[in-house]
């Protein structure tokens, strides 16, 4: 193996969890019992389990050291303090409200920030991101560039917003008419593309002028920024923390899930640079989440956090993970399975239209394939297509997005590429009998998000 292609594991293994592997009719009978849904499946009966990337990290020694050092005080907690500072210095924003987790922090953006009927521009949408501007009467509107929604577009910054789009719809309903500008670093639902430090300087610059405000959704920051060192000129010398510095200088703000990138199970926060946005925020985080120095989490859960935002910025860390997730995506390149081009930074998304050319997009292939995914090897896989897409607020009919995916996520620090040799070979063997896949229908169809909890039967 190429080691400077794939670097070796920087880090040996301390503490292990047992995984088993069970049998193909057990397989069977539990996704016929879990709605077809691979989120109704239990843990215990998932050998390699790459749902989500999101909380599923393994913690390093230090960070367990820390979970030690809990001051579980109600308020004016230590491990705040710690976290404040880290958030502070590492991302450069003035105030931090800590959240449960990101969805937390978009709540509270989202009301503090948001006029009913205000358009909410974003390169494109997150599920519960999109969720939470409606909720509160924003309109989202897709500013990304036009490749992000086609599989093969090999582009190096396929989560750059398109500033015409951007200005098109300014002119069209009036700066006062945007609540804000949302940038995700990097776009999960394009396959984890990332943004160029260029885009984001040019739609800062554009905003700023125009007196809107731009905020970033953060949650992978540190491996857009490990793109940005790979691919954008002038920055192939520059340290990962000062990338990621320079990213946030383009933003009045940010909402963070601290289950991603700082490397935690649970957790999350909002940056603010705005005093009265700011004071509006801490305000309203006593209602839903709880004092403005623990918001939701546990004294533990912050120290955790500060310790792994940090770790998250080593260089050998960062480079070896988003190399570990391309391991997989070239495996399952070379042996002509059809993935989202290029490979992004927290997983492989593949191409449920190429895969299962025999489905149409009503037959819901992409959450067909990832149940057979699990049926074939008991790896876990989540649908990113039209389930996960939900239905229009106004009209209340099916957004059919033109990615139609399947997400294998890597947890970091969890899996070797041993464990990837096996999901591409599970992978390889599902794709020669591809038209096996059965489509799907609705069984159950939940009002709200209905991915997580939905239901299903077999055509
Ligand atoms: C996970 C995620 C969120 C929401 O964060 P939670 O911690 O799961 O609430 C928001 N945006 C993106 C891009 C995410 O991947």
């Amino acid at each position: 193996m190429d080691l400077n292609r794939y670097p070796a594991e920087p880090y040996r293994i301390k503490s292990v969890e047992t995984i088993r592997m069970n049998t193909r009719e057990e397989r069977e009978r539990i996704i016929r019992k879990a709605g077809y849904n691979t989120f109704l499946i239990d843990s215990e009966d998932v050998y390699i389990d790459l749902l989500t990337d999101s909380g599923t990290n393994a913690m390093s020694d230090r960070q367990w050291a820390g979970m030690m050092l809990g001051d579980e005080a109600y308020a004016g907690s230590r491990n705040w303090h710690h976290l404040e500072g880290t958030v502070r210095e590492l991302f450069g924003f003035r105030h931090v409200i800590p959240t449960h987790q990101g969805r937390g922090a978009e709540n509270l953006l989202s009301r503090i920030a948001i006029q009913p009927g205000q358009y909410v521009p974003g390169n494109m949408y997150f599920t519960t991101t999109r969720y939470h501007q409606e909720a509160n009467g924003g309109v989202f509107f897709d500013i990304i560039r036009d490749e992000a929604h086609d599989a093969q577009a090999e582009l190096p910054f396929k989560g750059d917003v398109d500033l015409n789009k951007l200005k098109g719809l300014v002119d069209r309903v009036g700066a006062g008419q945007i609540a804000y500008v949302c940038v995700a670093v990097t776009v999960n639902l394009a396959g984890g593309q990332p943004v160029s430090m260029g885009n984001l300087r040019e739609v800062s610059r554009y905003c700023r002028g125009q007196g809107i405000k731009v905020f970033m959704d953060a949650t992978r920051c540190v491996e857009n920024a490990w793109f940005i060192r790979e691919r954008e000129e002038g920055y192939a010398d520059k340290p990962i923390r000062d990338i990621v510095l320079e990213q946030f200088s383009y933003a009045d703000g940010c909402t963070m899930s601290g289950k991603k990138d700082c490397i935690t199970n649970i957790g999350g926060f909002l940056c603010l640079n705005d005093e009265s946005l700011f004071q509006a925020a801490r305000e309203l985080v006593v209602v839903f989440e709880g004092m403005p120095s623990y918001g939701g989490m546990a004294g533990r859960d912050m120290e955790a956090m500060a310790i792994g935002l940090r770790e998250a910025m080593q260089e050998e860390y960062i480079e070896h993970r988003v190399k570990q997730v391309r391991y997989l995506g070239d495996l399952l390149q070379d042996a002509g399975v059809p993935i989202v081009r290029p490979v992004g930074g927290h997983a492989v998304f593949l191409d449920a239209r190429g895969f299962c050319p025999h489905l149409k997009q009503e037959q819901l292939p992409a959450q067909a394939l990832a149940a057979a995914i699990y049926v074939e090897g008991g790896v876990r896989a989540m649908e990113r297509g039209i389930v996960s897409a939900g239905r229009d607020k106004v009209t209340g009919k099916d957004h059919a997005p033109k990615l139609e995916t399947v997400r294998l996520t890597i947890p970091r620090r969890v899996y070797t590429y041993r464990h990837m040799d096996l999901v591409a070979d599970t992978v390889t063997r599902l794709f020669r009998h591809r038209e096996d896949i059965r489509g799907l229908k609705w069984a159950y169809e939940p009002r709200q998000l209905r991915f997580f909890t939905g239901r299903f039967e077999q055509l």
